[in-house]
C-alpha cells in the first residue's frame, strides 16, 4: 500500500478533468488567434473558461489573465507594478512562497526597491499595526502577503489587510496559490490589486493558473510576443489546461462546502490519531485550530531521533509520501525559510502532512502505523 499526503505540494488530476482533457486534445487543436471556424471553436473554450471562473470569483471576466502557474501569476504582478507604477518601497512577510520572495528580493539587489519585511506573531499572523507603520513612513507602497502558507498554514485576513492598503493607497497583491480553489472569494468584498491561481493545486493539470488583475490597476505585459490575453499574456493559449482550470474550479466550488467538512474530519482525526500514538509530536502555527488554519495542511514535529534527517525518505520507502523541512541548515540542506522563522534553532524533523478529498481514514491509519514503526 502507498499512501499519498502530499496535496499541498500538488493534487492529482480529476478523472473527469482528464477524460475531458483528452476528448478536447482530439477534437480541438486550433490556434485561439486563427481567425477561421477551427480557431473561433478555440477562442470559445479559452472566453468560456475565463467567464466561468470569474463568475466564480464574483468579479468581470477582464479581470482574469492566464499564465503557467502560480509563480508566473506572482512575478507578474510584482515585476509589474512595481516598474510601471515606479515604486521604490515593497512590504512582504519572511515567511512568503520563494515565487514572491526573490523577484522581491531581486528588485531590492538591482535598488529598484527598498524592501521591508513585516512583523508577525508565532503562528506567523501578521502584525497589522507593524503594516500600518511601516506604510505611513514610506512612499506608495507595493504589498505583498499571502492568503495563506503553504508550510504551516497560517491563514491571514486578505479583508483587513487589503482594508489597510487603500487607507495607504498602497498596491495589493496576495499569493492565493493555496487557498483559490478552497475557499470562496467574492472580489467586490475584498480591496486586492493582485492574485496568483494555479490549477494543479485543486485537481487539474500542471502549467496553467490564472493572474487576477483588479479593473482599478493597470500593467503592461510581463511576457512579450503576440497579442495574446488581450496583449497583457504573449503565448499561444494552453487551452486544454485553460479548459481544465476552469473545470477544476467548478468541481471544486460546486461541492465545496461538503469537500471541506470531509477534509477538516480528515485533519482532525490525524491530529487526534497522533496524539495518542507519537510521543511528544508537535504541531506548527494554529494547524490543530481546524477553522483557523488552511484545513488542507497539517503540519507537525516531532522529537528528534538519530533518523531525524531521514524520517521523511523513510516514510517515502515505508509508503508514506509527504512533505519534510527542517528548521536548522545542516550540510547542503538549507531547510525550510518558514519554519526556521516559526521554530528557530529546531533539530527536531518537521513533517507537512496536505490532504485532498481523494484521501480517506484508511490512508491517514497507515501513515500514523508506518510513524509508529518509526518513533
Ligand atoms: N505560491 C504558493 C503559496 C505555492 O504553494 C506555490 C506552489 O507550490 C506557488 C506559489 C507556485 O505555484 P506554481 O507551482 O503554479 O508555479
Amino acid at each position: 500500500m502507498k499512501v499519498y499526503l502530499d496535496n499541498a505540494a500538488t493534487t492529482p488530476i480529476a478523472p473527469e478533468i482528464i477524460e475531458m482533457m483528452s476528448e478536447m486534445m482530439k477534437t480541438n487543436f486550433a490556434n485561439p488567434s486563427s481567425v477561421h471556424s477551427f480557431g473561433r471553436e478555440s477562442k470559445i473554450i479559452v472566453e468560456s473558461a475565463r467567464k466561468k471562473i470569474a463568475e466564480l470569483l464574483n468579479t468581470s471576466p477582464g479581470s482574469i489573465f492566464f499564465t503557467s502557474g502560480g509563480t508566473e501569476a506572482d512575478n507578474m504582478a510584482i515585476k509589474c507594478a512595481i516598474q510601471n507604477h515606479k515604486i521604490t518601497h515593497a512590504i512582504t512577510l519572511r515567511i512568503s512562497h520563494h515565487a514572491v520572495l526573490y523577484p522581491l528580493q531581486d528588485l531590492h539587489k538591482e535598488g529598484v526597491i527598498k524592501l521591508s519585511y513585516v512583523d508577525f506573531d508565532k503562528d506567523g499572523v501578521v502584525s497589522l499595526s507593524h503594516l500600518k507603520e511601516l506604510l505611513a513612513d514610506n512612499p506608495r507602497t507595493f504589498v505583498s502577503i499571502m492568503h495563506a502558507n503553504n508550510e504551516i498554514g497560517t491563514i491571514q485576513d486578505l479583508k483587513k489587510i487589503g482594508e489597510i492598503c487603500k487607507e495607504f493607497n498602497a498596491i495589493f497583491h496576495s499569493d492565493t496559490v493555496q487557498t483559490i480553489g478552497h475557499y470562496t472569494f467574492n472580489m467586490q468584498e475584498l480591496n486586492v490589486d493582485f492574485m496568483a491561481a494555479s490549477a494543479h493545486k485543486f485537481h487539474g493539470p500542471k502549467g496553467v493558473g490564472f493572474s487576477y488583475i483588479s479593473d482599478n490597476i493597470k500593467i503592461k505585459p510581463l511576457i512579450r510576443g503576440g497579442g495574446q490575453e488581450r496583449n497583457m499574456r504573449a503565448g499561444t493559449e494552453n487551452i486544454y489546461g485553460i479548459a481544465a482550470l476552469a473545470m477544476a474550479m467548478e468541481m471544486a466550488y460546486e461541492n465545496l462546502e461538503a469537500e471541506v467538512k470531509y477534509i477538516k474530519g480528515l485533519k482532525e482525526y490525524m491530529i487526534k490519531r497522533l496524539k495518542i500514538e507519537i510521543a511528544d509530536v508537535q504541531f506548527y502555527a494554529k494547524c490543530t485550530d481546524i477553522d483557523n488554519s488552511l484545513y488542507t495542511v497539517l503540519s507537525c514535529h516531532f522529537p528528534e531521533t538519530d533518523i531525524s534527517e531521514m524520517l521523511l525518505f523513510n516514510l517515502d520507502i515505508l509508503g508514506v509520501a509527504c512533505s519534510g523541512g527542517s528548521a536548522c541548515a545542516s550540510g547542503g540542506n538549507k531547510g525550510s525559510h518558514v519554519l526556521a522563522e516559526i521554530v528557530p534553532d529546531s533539530k527536531r524533523p518537521g513533517i507537512r502532512f496536505s490532504f485532498s478529498r481523494y484521501n480517506t481514514k484508511e490512508d491517514i491509519d497507515f501513515a500514523v502505523e508506518k510513524l509508529k514503526e518509526l518513533f
